[in-house]
């Protein structure tokens, strides 16, 4: 699925050191299963291991219920909203957890000022980017087709939710919860461990990842990759319970011509944005934190700093495509580099 598809951007250093907790019992346990076509993987820490076994079982098939819930272009409640709202018909969705989604999305969109708009689902399909295989891409869509949908300009002040009656002004609409869903569902998988009794857990799902309660004594301890795809930039010491999300474009791409066409979309021009390469945002909820992570990307250096504020972010790091990496001061406080990164580091003003 295009919503989750690429393989996980942020590596959990503890992940390295497997070999060394596996072999101490049944402290720590690490599984992995894919699902939204992407990899999610559980790490649980001071439980048993029948227990440990039985909430990766809960979790595996809560992801797979979202999975069929929230599809953007399978058939899924979601897709039966998109139609009714392409017909111009009003409707009724059961699924609460989409009710949820919709809520939130209304809310970050507006906190975004529009650049996490996950009604552009149609400009998405132009680009090509609901194809799970990127690589046999062979065209771009017309200026004329990119215009057409930037004019219809689809937004989530079009749509109406009434109780779970859900109505759309502009039949442009089309849903996408790929930017922030996978970022939900870390937050829902951590809230369910933690009812199932679990309190030290990490929920990775294709680089949205979230964390509560400790490794033993020490903080989890998480690695943010390379915007290069290769190795790790930085590593964080998470919080009680925190998310940690980074959006990319160095996963999910296709090239054209020699040019970089990234997943991400600037609504207002209807095109792939370029200009960061990577985005991470650290936050208590992963909704949030995901759907920062890609209005930021749009946003681009120019205007990061206040989308952030506006939707109430405290820590950002971000890459640009020279490889110079910019943070808020409260975030250099907490991310540890390499020394050959850290003359590359620019501080911005505190959000
Ligand atoms: P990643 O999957 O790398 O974490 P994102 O969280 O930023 O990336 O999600 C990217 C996905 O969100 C795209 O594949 C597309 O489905 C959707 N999308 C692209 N541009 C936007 C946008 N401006 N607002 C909301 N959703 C978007
Ligand atoms: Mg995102």
């Amino acid at each position: 699925m295009k919503i989750f598809l690429h393989s996980f951007l942020i590596l959990t250093l503890s992940f390295s050191l497997l070999g060394l907790f596996t072999g101490c019992g049944s402290k720590f346990h690490h599984q992995k299963f894919y699902v939204f076509g992407t990899l999610v993987e559980v790490s649980l820490w001071g439980v048993s291991e029948q227990k440990a076994s039985e909430a990766i079982n809960v979790i595996t098939q809560d992801f797979q219920t979202m999975h069929r819930h929230w599809h953007a272009w399978q058939p899924s409640p979601l897709t039966e909203l998109n139609q009714a709202i392409a017909a111009g018909e009003a409707h009724t969705i059961q699924e609460p957890s989409l009710l949820l989604l919709l809520k939130k999305a209304k809310r970050f969109y507006n906190q975004s000022d529009g650049l996490f708009n996950p009604t552009i689902g149609q400009l998405i399909g132009l680009w090509g980017f609901h194809n799970e295989d990127l690589t046999s891409h062979r065209s771009l869509p017309s200026s004329e087709k990119i215009a057409e949908l930037v004019t219809l300009s689809p937004g989530m002040d079009d749509i109406e939710i009434e109780d779970n009656r859900i109505s759309s002004r502009n039949p442009a609409v089309q849903f996408d919860f790929g930017a922030f869903a996978k970022g939900y569902a870390v937050d829902l998988a951590v809230k369910k461990l933690r009812e199932l009794g679990i309190q030290n857990a990490i929920v990775n799902a294709g680089g949205n990842l979230k964390a509560m309660g400790k490794k033993g004594d020490k903080p989890w301890l998480i690695g943010i990759r390379h915007p290069s795809g290769k190795g790790v930039l930085a590593a964080v010491a998470l919080n009680e319970e925190e998310s940690v999300i980074t959006s990319g474009n160095y996963e999910r791409f296709f090239e054209y011509e020699g040019v970089r066409y990234s997943h991400i979309i600037d609504p207002r021009k209807g095109k792939p944005v370029r200009g960061l390469t990577s985005v991470t945002v650290i936050n208590r909820s992963g909704a949030l934190a995901d759907a920062a992570s890609t209005a930021l990307t749009v946003a681009g250096l120019q205007d990061w700093h206040r989308i952030a504020r506006q939707m109430n972010i405290k820590y950002v790091m971000l890459v640009d495509e020279k490889g110079t990496i910019y943070m808020n001061p409260t975030m250099e406080m907490r991310v540890q580099l390499p020394a050959h990164e850290k003359s590359k580091v620019v501080i911005s003003e505190p959000l």
